[in-house]
This record gives structure tokens, C-alpha cells and sequence, in this order.
């Protein structure tokens, strides 16, 4: 049975003008060692007829067989065999891989069949003598040989599997004639019990070393000669197990040769990942922070409570807003809605909450006048005072300070506010007129000046935080009570506090539209939010605390919303990059990738290769990503404590649905993808190529 056999093979090449056919019906057969040459004029298709016979082209017609096997439609892995362990290529440009060593390029068959160091050191070492090459050489570049060393360590390459057939398309075509012999002694060395076909247009050669002559012109066999009777082969085709490609060297070669490229990679996912998990940090520390540090206001629970009616103005997109005072019956209904709650008259028309402050009648500005409802309530966040002690009566003369208030307070007066006293003073004149025409107008003047001790400071809230002093409500209602309207009194002949004129108040300088709520019982932050929102319209309970609360969380959610579009705009663009640099790599190495491909290697081992180069850039970027996140977070929070007062608004969290390191595996999970996406995809899609071409554009 012969080795080759050709039947009525032809081989088209089809341009856009005509079809051309480089191959007319060829039969012929191969089945002995020796020398076997195919001669004839350029282009007369010695080269297409012997790409044929290495399985690097397909013909258009006609059977070819190996060992009595068609192969027209064998499978690629089988075709792979017969490159690993039966035929082997010798080409004119030698088809080296320039960068790597002379060692690795020998080395790549047996990488590829997936053996060891030792063993393919211990086959390099054999053969070297049988092509005249010194050990030193195997440390080369092999961009950096001759010519004639080259080729030799080609002819090297191929022999290291111990193949049966040596395919060599003009071997000596490129080299110089005293290299020219030295590769044909070679040649003919090694076909003493190999097959061994060379294509030649090189009479001389031919001549001398041809133990057979095929002579081709325009795609046919002309004549077809036998010199010398050589030895019958056989080849018995064994069913090997699928080799598992060695690919570490390529893969290390490969990260240093592009160590730039990897960099660049790199540090835009490492950018893109350390943005990601910053930006997820603070859409997860942001609320909580904000959630945990809002309630830190002394006077969380103040709020004032009105009913709110909105008029449209017809034609414009403006409305009205008309704020007024519930009425008791109203208040009467609302009371299931709210629990542990003090219900109060809005004195803010008395006493002005911006008084005139002194000490030592040294006017104190920017301070405001701010009520607690009790010193004793249980409300209280006693976890907040910082310095002194909280008043054990509730007294006016007794207050509290915020230490924003306590600052201001201190550089105004030059030393701590503590224990001094202060005076606060607000005033006001009350005109009535009465009917009476001896007496047609009663005058009463309020005057509210009060001394107070500050006997202690509390820590709120650092952020948008104003200088406060804060009384007991209890006190001053109590205060108003007994603070009567002299004049008004002794003309309507009954005693007539300041506090009666807030509750009868209508339409007058007394009349507030709110009244004062006191919540207690403040143990939840999302306390007052519920119970605006149980209140059914136009009711409104407005606190400075919760409106300061609300707005952080919505700059907070406005921010989170621009930073995941800014996200995600980023992370298609590292995708791309990364596709860019991924792909751009495999084209740079589409000569390495032929020749392993010729050299039997399968489509999944090199796409690993590549794979693996990719992963490893992505699976260093997690981790550099995840230790700069963490420190990055620790900076920026330490920066954001000091301007806001905003404990950890950033906070990574790694456990995530309760799952143990769900924000590791998720990275990881997502970086495989990028890398499959960015690696495979592009060579998958990309043209499948017909390896003579490819071999042909080196
Ligand atoms: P030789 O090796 O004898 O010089 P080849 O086998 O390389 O010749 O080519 C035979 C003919 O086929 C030539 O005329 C060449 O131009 C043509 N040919 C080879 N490859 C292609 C191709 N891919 N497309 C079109 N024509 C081709």
C-alpha cells in the first residue's frame, strides 16, 4: 500500500477576472525512502502539489490518500496527528519564530505532543550532530542566525518527532551554495529510511542528489523518473491519545515580549475595577453613613407641623402655596398616626429664633435660638453630649450648645464657652386697638431676656451643621405662661399671657402657621420619614434634620446614578481596549500561530495560550484593584470624615446576599467573561485561515 497516493487531483484558484488551475489532474503515488524530487519552471505548480500532500492545502478535485486512507474529509484532530507524529515541513523562509529561542523553536513539536523538559532535552541533544549544529546555539535568537544555521535548525525542528515523511518546498532556495550542499548532504542523510520529497527548480541539485525525478509543467506530471531504487515504506498509523499542549513557555515569551501592551491592559482594568468598587462602596457606605450620622442631631425630632394648599396659576407652570394651621379637631384626628409625640403652639412670631445674643454685652452673631422639648425627655440622645453635663431641670437659664456653636463661641470670646454666661434678648411690641375711645390703643411690650449658662456641648452631625443653643420647649411655654400682657390685661380686666395670645391667635402678629411637634421616642432614622409619609395630604411635618437627611440622599442617589453611567461607559471602553489589545496580539503572532498550527497543534490550545495571557492581566488587575480600592477608600473616607464628619461613606463590602466573598467571585466571574469575550470572540470571528496563504504572506 503506498504511503501517498494522488488521484486526478486538481487545484483551482479562482481571481475575481478567471479561474486558474494550478494543479491539472495529477495521479501519482509515493511509497519509498529516498531522495524524491519534483522539478519544472516556476508556477508550474510544484509547490501547490506539495502543499497538498502536507495537508496545509485542500485540492478542488480528485482523492488523495495516506496509507490507503481518503483524506479529503478526515477530521482536523486526525490531520493534527499526522503533523505531530508523521509528516514534517521543511520551507524555503525556514518559517522560524524570529523571537524565540533556537531551543524553543525545536522544542515547539514536542510542546505541542505535551512532553517534558527532560525528554526533549535529552532528543534536542541527539540530533543535533546529525545537522551539523553546536550546542551553543540553542541560547540564539533565531532571528539572529544565518541563513544556513536556520535551515538547519528547521530540518532540526522536523526531525525531533522522528516523522516518516519530509515535505521541503525549495530548502535551499535562500542559502548560500556552500550551506546549499551542506543541507543536501543533510537531506540525503536523513532519507536513508525517511521519505523525503523536495520541490527544486535547481538542476544541479536535482543532478546530484535525486534518487527520483518528477518533472512538472503548467499543473501537470511530465515525466516522473526513478534514479536510484530505494527502499519500500510502510507506515502504520496508530490511533494516538490527544496531546495536551505544553504551552507555558509561549505563554511566558508572550507576557514579557508585550510586556507594554499587558501593562496597558492592566492598569485600564485595574482603573476600571478600582472605579467599580469604589463607586459600589460608596453607593453602599453612602446611605448608611448618612442614615447613621443624620439622627446625630440633637434636635432630630423638632419638627412643625402645618397644612400645605397648593393653587396653580392658570397659564403658568407656577402654583401657590398657602402654609396654615391645622385646626384642633384636625390635630384630634391625626393622633392614631402619631405616637409619643408633644404637641406645642409655635412661639417663633415672640421669639424670634435668630436673638440678639451677648456676652459681657459683647454682641455674639450667627447663633440660633433652638428648642429641645425637654432636658428630661427620654428623646434625648445623651450619647451625644461631648463636654459638661446635661441640665437636670428644665430651665431656661441652663442650655446646651452644639459644637459648631462651641467653635464660633470660642473665637469670638477667645476662650472655651463652657460654664460662661451669656445673655439672650429678643423684643417686640404689641399694638391692640380696642373700641374704647378714651383708650383706642393698648400697648404691650415683649422683652425676652433671659441669662443663660452653657453647661454643656454636644457633637452633631459635622455636615451643613449651624451654631445652635438649645432650651427646653417646656420651659419657656411654662416662661409664656406667666409672662402676662400688662397693659391688654388690666383693661380686659382678666390675667392675659403672652401664652394665651399664641393659642387664640388668628390673622394677627401672634398668629404662626404651624404648630411645634416634638417626636420622641427617636430610635429608628427612618422614624419621621414613616410618618410622613402615613399622613395623608396637605399635611406636612417638616424637621431640619430630615430635610438635611433627604437632600444627603439624593445628592447621594444623583451621584451613585452618574457614577454607574460613568461606569459603565468606562467598563465598555476597557472592553475594547482589552478586545483591541487582545486581538492585536494574536495578529501580531499570526506567524507563530500558522507555524504551531502546521506543527499539529489544535485551534483550542493556541486560543488558550491567548486566553490565559489575557486572564492572567485580568486576574492580577482584580487583585491590584481590590488592595488600591481598599486603600483608596481608606484615604477618601479619612478625607471625607474630615470636611463632612461622614464616618466610612465608603464601605467595600466583600460579602454581599449573604454570600461569603460574593464581590471577589463576582469580579472574577466578570473578568472571565471579559476575557473570553474580548480574547475568543474576536479570534473565533475572525477570517479562518488556509494555511499555505498564511504561510505564503510570511
Ligand atoms: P511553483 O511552486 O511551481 O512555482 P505554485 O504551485 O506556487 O508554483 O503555483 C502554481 C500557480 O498557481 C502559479 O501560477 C501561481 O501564481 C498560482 N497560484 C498559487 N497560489 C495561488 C493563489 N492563492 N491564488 C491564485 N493563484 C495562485
Amino acid at each position: 500500500m503506498a504511503v501517498f497516493t494522488l488521484i486526478n487531483v486538481s487545484k483551482e484558484y479562482k481571481t475575481k477576472e478567471n479561474t486558474f488551475l494550478a494543479l491539472n489532474k495529477i495521479t501519482v503515488s509515493f511509497n519509498h525512502t529516498g531522495l524524491t524530487m519534483i522539478k519544472g519552471r516556476s508556477g508550474c505548480g510544484k509547490s501547490t502539489l506539495l502543499n497538498i500532500l502536507s495537508l496545509i492545502d485542500k485540492p478542488s478535485k480528485g482523492q488523495v490518500y495516506i496509507n490507503g486512507k481518503i483524506i479529503n474529509k478526515i477530521r482536523q484532530n486526525k490531520i493534527n496527528n499526522y503533523r505531530q507524529n508523521y509528516i514534517a515541513n521543511v520551507f524555503q523562509h525556514y518559517q522560524l519564530i524570529g523571537h524565540l529561542s533556537v531551543y524553543l523553536n525545536i522544542a515547539l513539536p514536542l510542546l505541542i505532543k505535551g512532553k517534558k523538559k527532560k525528554e526533549i532535552d535529552q532528543k534536542i541533544n541527539n540530533l543535533l550532530n546529525k545537522v551539523n549544529l553546536h550546542k551553543d546555539i540553542l541560547f540564539k535568537k533565531a532571528d539572529d542566525l544565518s541563513g544556513g544555521e536556520k535551515q538547519r535548525v528547521a530540518i532540526l525542528r522536523c526531525l525531533i518527532n522522528d516523522p516518516f515523511i519530509l515535505l521541503c518546498d525549495e530548502p535551499t532556495g535562500a542559502i548560500d551554495s556552500a550551506n546549499r550542499i551542506d543541507v543536501m548532504n543533510i537531506l540525503q542523510n536523513i532519507s536513508k529510511d525517511k521519505m523525503v520529497i523536495v520541490v527544486t527548480h535547481n538542476e544541479e541539485i536535482v543532478n546530484n542528489y535525486a534518487d527520483r525525478i518528477i518533472e512538472m509543467s503548467e499543473g501537470k506530471i511530465i515525466s516522473d523518473r526513478v534514479i536510484r531504487e530505494t527502499k519500500k515504506m510502510d507506515i502504520e498509523i496508530k490511533r494516538t491519545q490527544k496531546a495536551n499542549f505544553n504551552t507555558n513557555n509561549i505563554l511566558f515569551d508572550n507576557l514579557k515580549r508585550r510586556f507594554k501592551k499587558n501593562i496597558i491592559s492592566l492598569l485600564s482594568l485595574v482603573f476600571c475595577l478600582t472605579l467599580s468598587l469604589l463607586i459600589f462602596g460608596f453607593s453602599h457606605g453612602a446611605n448608611k453613613s448618612i442614615n447613621e450620622q443624620a439622627i446625630q442631631q440633637f434636635d432630630y425630632g423638632v419638627t412643625t407641623f402645618y397644612k400645605e394648599y397648593k393653587t396653580s396659576l392658570e397659564g403658568t407652570n407656577m402654583s401657590l402655596v398657602k402654609m396654615i394651621k391645622p385646626t384642633t379637631d384636625e390635630i384630634d384626628k391625626l393622633k392614631p398616626y402619631l405616637e409619643d409625640y408633644y404637641l406645642s403652639y409655635n412661639f417663633d412670631n415672640l421669639l424670634n429664633p435668630y436673638p440678639e445674643i451677648t456676652y459681657n454685652d459683647k454682641p455674639l452673631e450667627g447663633i440660633s435660638y433652638c428648642p429641645i422639648y425637654s432636658f428630661l425627655s427620654n428623646s434625648v440622645d445623651t450619647s451625644l453630649l461631648i463636654n459638661g453635663y446635661l441640665p437636670k431641670k428644665d430651665d431656661l437659664s441652663e442650655v446646651i450648645i452644639n459644637d459648631s456653636a462651641y467653635k464660633l463661641l470660642q473665637k469670638k470670646i477667645n476662650f472655651s464657652p463652657l460654664y460662661q454666661s451669656f445673655t439672650v434678648r429678643s423684643s417686640a411690641a404689641h399694638n391692640y386697638y380696642s373700641l374704647d375711645e378714651s383708650n383706642p390703643l393698648i400697648v404691650d411690650y415683649f422683652l425676652y431676656e433671659q441669662k443663660i449658662k452653657i453647661v454643656g456641648v454636644v457633637k452633631e452631625m459635622g455636615f451643613l451643621q449651624t451654631p445652635k443653643i438649645y432650651y427646653p420647649y417646656v420651659a419657656l411655654e411654662n416662661y409664656l405662661q406667666n409672662y402676662l400682657l400688662n397693659n391688654l390685661s388690666e383693661y380686659l380686666a382678666i390675667p392675659y399671657s403672652y401664652y394665651d395670645c399664641v393659642v387664640y391667635a388668628v390673622d394677627d402678629d401672634f398668629s404662626p402657621y404651624s404648630y411645634r411637634l416634638f417626636l420622641k421616642n427617636i430610635d429608628q432614622h427612618s422614624y419621621l420619614e414613616k410618618r410622613i409619609k402615613n399622613i395623608p395630604l396637605p399635611y406636612v411635618i417638616e424637621s431640619n434634620g430630615v430635610i438635611i437627611k433627604q437632600t444627603l440622599d439624593e445628592v447621594v442617589n444623583a451621584l451613585t446614578y452618574g457614577m454607574t453611567f460613568f461606569l459603565i461607559i468606562s467598563f465598555i471602553g476597557v472592553l475594547a481596549i482589552f478586545g483591541i489589545i487582545n486581538f492585536s496580539s494574536y495578529v501580531e503572532d499570526k506567524k507563530m500561530i500558522t507555524v504551531m498550527k502546521v506543527l499539529g497543534a489544535n485551534d483550542s490550545d493556541i486560543l488558550n495560550i491567548y486566553l490565559n495571557e489575557s486572564m492572567i492581566s485580568g486576574i492580577l488587575s482584580i487583585i491590584f484593584s481590590i488592595f488600591l480600592a481598599l486603600l483608596l477608600s481608606n484615604v477618601l473616607n479619612h478625607i471625607i470624615q474630615y470636611f463632612t464628619g461622614f464616618i466610612n461613606m465608603i464601605t467595600i463590602p466583600f460579602s454581599y446576599f449573604s454570600i461569603p466573598l460574593f464581590i471577589p467571585i463576582f469580579l472574577l466571574i466578570l473578568m472571565i467573561a471579559i476575557c473570553v469575550l474580548s480574547t475568543a470572540l474576536p479570534i473565533k470571528i475572525s477570517k479562518k485561515m488556509i494555511l499555505s496563504e498564511e504561510l505564503k504572506e510570511e
